[in-house]
């Protein structure tokens, strides 16, 4: 017992000594006890909840051999070269190594010097020396939803890992996955023969990925508008053609960014440099088919869009896990298109187990769809109830804004009746636009009565109205039948009934709202410093740049300003190995950095100084809130107090016109009082305060 409770110590001693950190995030530490019980294990947690410590740091502290269980070489060689950065031993063992060099890693086994010892499933009879050989402490079994074949990784040798249990009766297995279904963590304790696991099952909410859905028009142009704002950073584009990733990392380069294209048809070795450029911050953009990302830990991917819409949630919500694993804000872009819809659907009847795949994908539209918060759908699919709307999907920030739409549904709906209910959702709005196209002619359709009574609304939002009568029961789509499209019962009362329709008005172009950032180059502040100097140290060693430090951690620095051994050595993510390592490099770059710009220690920068740099450097309120660790009401209040001081700040790129005007009009009305209250109950809160506060001191200033 008394052993257990030194290990528990010695535990969040190396949690700071080999990782940098000194606290738990929310989950951790009840596994790692579980596991430290000796308990068998099965944690959920979403891609980047941070997985990887629940075994990396008991491996630490257990007397033996922790054995790890992976998929993939690639994902096996970043974990074992991050542990060894850290001063913690590792190795990997494959069908590629030689027989000397087994026997070398063998040796070091034997003497302790590794602690953690990485394997593929493929491999594990390579290791019969091993394990006949030296006792094992734990047994890690990484991205353990590919022992599914409900799972959507399904590999083979996976399911050959149940013989772990009887040949290894008292060793605690821990099983991880990111894959949340029940039928999967059901088949993971069959096929383990985990006799009575302990059942991790984490928050699903990753709330620093904001969630924006788009039509799939000019897609092109919207990703380049999306990239102007994002200089620097690093994403993935997820296309769902090979052709598809070719031609967008074209159209890309010719734009200047560095931005290339990775699938399954390209070699191996082509395959490997993408990848590798991409860890390295060489390359910028991935545009890959959904084999990419799997295999890589990068912690500072910035952001992730989805060219085409994904055949299904948990697809897509880990692609999208895939940017900001190291929690700070990043954003997710879907394009959701029709045409990509037909094609799933396509896909799907041709397959095997069609029924699931359909509804997955529907569960897919229903998302893209959504006229309420997009956070709740999410969650709602891995069965996680969220009280309040989230405030960081395009919906919180904007929401959509609903009319009478009775008369349109009625359009509609009686032009399909008209056709005898054989026409697809294009001919339908080529009818009620009066369109003069061939096949219109041909049908003879301009002779029916409701040909051109559309005309008021633009071909695209009668598209977008007809999905949104489809999502509401109003219109079936007969996808075995050339989807023609069809009445239902509901359509008929609002035909013969006179039930009214609500409908959404169609946003065509977004705009300015609170995350905007205002448009620089590449800025001159310590982030960019510290970024450039972690860039040319990777190099040196050549390993990926997060390995050196991660973002949220140069942030910190940014922020914290640390000039001495003791105080960088408090940044979360400098361990003992670290500061040894680096800390004389980036202690030197921030003291030279401070000289340069003659900036006095941190403290004596006033805070709403500091935020109001941040700004003008184009950050967002949320993420100078972030970097801060502020309220984001607080950095506005910032803002507004440099703004009234005299230096003039783009607070207008904060705001609606729309809003501005209404505030404007309430100003007079409200004998220009200051106080925030009287607007935001004269708004019936539909005005949050801090864009009141904005407006009020634009218009204090403009007097
Ligand atoms: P997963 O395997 O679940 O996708 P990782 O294990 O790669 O996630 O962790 C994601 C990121 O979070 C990594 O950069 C990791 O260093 C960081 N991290 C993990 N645990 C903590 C912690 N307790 N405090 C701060 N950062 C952490
Ligand atoms: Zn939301």
């Amino acid at each position: 017992m008394s052993e257990i409770l030194d290990q528990k110590t010695q535990l969040l001693e190396n949690l700071k000594t080999y990782f940098g950190y000194t606290s738990f995030r929310l989950g951790q530490d009840d596994i790692i006890n579980s596991v430290l019980e000796g308990n068998d294990n099965v944690v959920i947690m979403p891609t980047g909840g941070g997985k990887s410590i629940c075994f990396q740091l008991p491996a630490t502290v257990l007397p033996d051999l922790t054995l790890v269980i992976s998929p993939l070489i690639a994902l096996m060689k970043d974990q074992v070269d991050g542990l060894n950065a850290i001063g913690i031993g590792a190795a990997f063992i494959n069908s590629s190594q030689q027989a000397n060099e087994h026997n070398e890693i063998f040796t070091e086994v034997v003497s302790g010097t590794i602690k953690l010892l990485y394997v593929a499933p493929e491999s594990l009879t390579a290791l019969k020396g091993i394990v006949d050989n030296v006792s094992i402490s734990l047994i890690a079994i990484d991205e353990a939803h590919c022992i599914s074949a409900w799972g959507h990784d399904f590999r083979p040798a996976y399911t050959k890992l149940g013989f772990l249990k009887n040949r290894f009766p008292s060793t605690p297995i821990i099983a991880l996955t990111a894959t949340a279904d029940k039928a999967t963590r059901e088949d993971i304790i069959k096929q383990l023969n985990l006799p009575n696991p302990k059942e991790h099952i984490s928050s699903f909410d990753r709330k620093n990925l904001s969630l924006t859905v788009r039509s799939g028009t000019d897609r092109v142009k919207k990703i380049l508008d999306f990239l102007d704002d994002r200089p620097n950073e690093s994403g993935i584009v997820y296309c769902t053609s090979r052709k598809g990733t070719e031609n967008l990392a074209s159209k890309l380069a010719t734009e200047g960014f560095k931005a290339k294209a990775y699938h399954a048809g390209l070699s191996y070795n082509e395959r490997e440099l993408v990848q590798n450029a991409f860890i390295n911050d060489d390359i910028q953009i991935v545009c890959a088919t959904v084999a990419f990302g799997m295999g890589i830990d990068k912690s500072n991917v910035r952001w992730v869009i989805h060219y085409n819409l994904p055949k299904n949630i948990e697809g897509y919500y880990q692609e999208i896990g895939r940017a900001g694993r190291d929690g700070l804000p990043s954003d997710t872009l879907l394009f959701h298109s029709y045409a990509d819809v037909m094609q799933l659907q396509k896909f799907a009847l041709d397959s095997a187990n069609e029924e699931v795949q359909l509804a997955k994908l529907d569960r897919m539209k229903q998302y893209a769809e959504a006229l309420s918060c997009r956070r709740k759908v999410l969650l709602s699919y891995f069965g996680e109830i969220l009280e309040e709307d989230c405030g960081n999907c395009d919906i919180c920030k904007r929401p959509p804004k609903f009319f009478d739409g009775t008369v349109h549904t009625q359009k509609a709906l009686s032009t399909i009746v008209r056709v005898k209910e054989t026409e697809n959702m294009a001919t339908i709005v080529d009818i009620l636009r009066g369109s003069q196209n061939a096949n219109v002619i041909e049908k003879e359709y301009q002779n029916l009565s409701t040909y051109g009574i559309g005309k008021e609304a633009s071909w695209k939002d009668w598209q977008q109205y007809l999905i949104q009568m489809t999502n509401q029961g109003l219109i079936e789509i007969a996808f075995h039948e050339n989807s023609r499209l069809k009445l239902t019962p509901l359509s008929k009362k609002v035909l013969f009934e006179k039930q009214k329709v609500q409908l959404a008005h169609i946003v065509t172009k977004p705009e300015k709202i609170l995350s905007a950032k205002p448009k620089t180059k590449k800025a001159d502040t310590l982030f960019e410093h510290l970024r450039e100097l972690r860039l040319r140290l990777s190099r040196e060693a050549d390993i990926p740049a997060y390995q050196v430090f991660s973002d949220a951690a140069l942030k910190e620095m940014e922020r914290e300003r640390p000039m001495t051994d003791d105080d960088f050595s408090q940044i979360s993510g400098v361990g003992k190995r670290k500061m040894e390592t680096y800390g004389y490099d980036f202690i030197k770059a921030i003291i030279d950095f401070n000289k340069s710009k003659r900036v006095s220690p941190k403290s004596k920068t006033p805070t709403y100084q500091v935020s109001s740099d941040l700004f003008l450097e184009g950050k967002s309120i949320d993420e100078i809130a972030a970097i801060r660790d502020i309220q984001p009401s607080t950095v506005v209040s910032h803002l507004c107090k440099v703004h009234e001081s005299g230096t003039k700040l783009p607070l207008d790129e904060l705001i609606s016109l729309e809003d501005l005007k209404a505030i404007t009009k309430a100003y007079a009305q409200l004998e220009e009082t200051e106080a925030l209250r009287p607007y935001f109950d004269h708004f019936e809160e539909k005005i949050d305060y801090e864009t009141i506060r904005i407006a009020l001191t634009l218009l204090k200033v403009s007097q």
